[in-house]
């Protein structure tokens, strides 16, 4: 597994860039924001369910639009 970009604090859901990654696994991580620097209290952003925005997104979004009929609400 290759090193992500960053990873997300659990504590604050913050992007932390600032971490050491070994063997597929996050071993040291500091989070700038909250302190929190247990690495458990980390996630990848793959395995982070991720309610905000975020432009790395791009493409991934298109099927939900497929279910998403606008057109239903001018039936009357
Ligand atoms: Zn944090």
């Amino acid at each position: 597994m290759a090193k992500p970009d960053y990873i997300i604090c659990l504590e604050c859901e913050s992007e932390v860039d600032e971490f050491t990654w070994r063997d597929g696994e996050i071993r040291r991580a500091s989070c700038d924001v909250c302190g929190n620097n247990d690495p458990d209290a980390f996630a990848l952003p793959e395995d982070f369910d991720q309610d905000f925005e975020d432009d790395d997104l791009e493409g991934e979004d298109d099927d939900y639009l497929d279910d998403f009929d606008e057109d239903e609400e001018d039936e009357e």
